[in-house]
């Protein structure tokens, strides 16, 4: 296991906004993660996937930080489309293995820089209206629950939009077991290709960020939001290409995304409506 000391975050995180690591270990295997586990687990533990949805404070120091991208990097076919699947593999990976073997299901999830232990965790998905998750997929997940490993069936992860029993809690998930479907060549489904296409088209790739900041909220008070207090200039402010998306700028702070989401928190408040956000912040 690698461990860095007093290590900067910003570099772990998609949007580029980072504290310090006072200890920031790196696990190499399960082994690895288990051990360090009964070493740390009465203390304050922070995890870190992809990067792809968390929002640190940069202005403070998390005494034991656990980056999960060299633990599990496996995928192990069990015939028939059944995968195991690490939870340190890189998403768009998994989506090229499987389509290689014929196999398909989550190519919408191709634009996202995330794991699958953090895509399990934040149950990963298209938008709202579509329905589709890669919970479809999962039958099992592994996880370290705190005292040993375990093995929960989907139906036990209480998965919904975005959601699932792992989220904001001391679990580690280590890998799960998937079923894609075969592929068939009939047109109607959608490709690597067709989903890079999309998110060329109506995502913001003109600066860091972290995706999604709500998973739920109003639209139309996001638009009047964003047209009132665009954001901070050269820092973080609101895309104007994807409608729930903040943009770093080049020198954006913790500050300044927690001003902009509780701004849109109180313009929902002020109509009775709710914002809840989809980005992990470490306070
Ligand atoms: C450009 C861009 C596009 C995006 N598009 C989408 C999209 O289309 N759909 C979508 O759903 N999301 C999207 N996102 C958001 C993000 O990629 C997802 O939420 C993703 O699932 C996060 O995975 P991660 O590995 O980066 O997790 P991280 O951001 O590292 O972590 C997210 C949370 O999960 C926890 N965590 C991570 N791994 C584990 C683990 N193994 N065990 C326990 N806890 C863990 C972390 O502590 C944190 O609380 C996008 C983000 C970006 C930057």
């Amino acid at each position: 296991m690698q461990i860095l000391e007093n290590e900067s975050l910003k570099k772990y995180t998609t949007i580029k906004i980072g504290g310090n690591a006072k200890h920031l270990y790196i696990p190499e295997s399960i082994d690895d993660l288990v051990n360090l586990m009964e070493r740390i687990k009465n203390d304050k533990y922070y995890i870190i996937g992809g990067g792809s949805n968390i929002l640190m404070n940069d202005q403070k120091t998390y005494e034991n930080v656990i980056c999960l991208t060299a633990m599990d990097n496996n995928i192990k076919s069990l015939g028939n489309g059944t995968y195991y699947v690490g939870a340190s593999v890189r998403v768009q990976e998994l989506i090229n293995h499987i389509n290689k073997d014929g196999f398909c299901g989550i190519e919408y999830l191709y634009s996202v820089p995330a794991l699958i232990g953090g895509a399990i965790v934040m149950n990963a998905g298209r938008g709202r209206g579509h329905g589709l998750s890669i919970s479809d997929f999962i039958e099992e997940v592994h996880i370290w629950d705190g005292g040993s490993i375990k093995v929960v069936k989907n139906d036990k992860c209480g998965f919904e939009y975005r959601k699932s029993n792992f989220k904001n809690s001391k679990v580690i998930v280590l890998g799960g077991k998937f079923t894609f479907d075969k592929i068939i060549n009939d047109g109607s489904r959608m490709t690597k290709q067709d989903r890079i296409n999309y998110s060329k088209k109506v995502q913001d790739y003109s600066g860091p960020s972290f995706g999604s900041v709500f998973c739920q909220h109003d639209r139309k008070i996001m638009q009047i939001v964003r047209i009132l207090s665009p954001g901070f200039k050269n820092g973080i402010s609101f895309s104007n290409k994807t409608s729930n998306w903040l943009t770093n700028r080049g020198e954006g702070t913790y500050l300044q995304a927690v001003s902009l989401i509780n701004r849109v928190k109180r313009y929902h408040k002020i109509i009775g409506r709710k914002a809840v956000p989809e980005v992990i912040i470490w306070e």
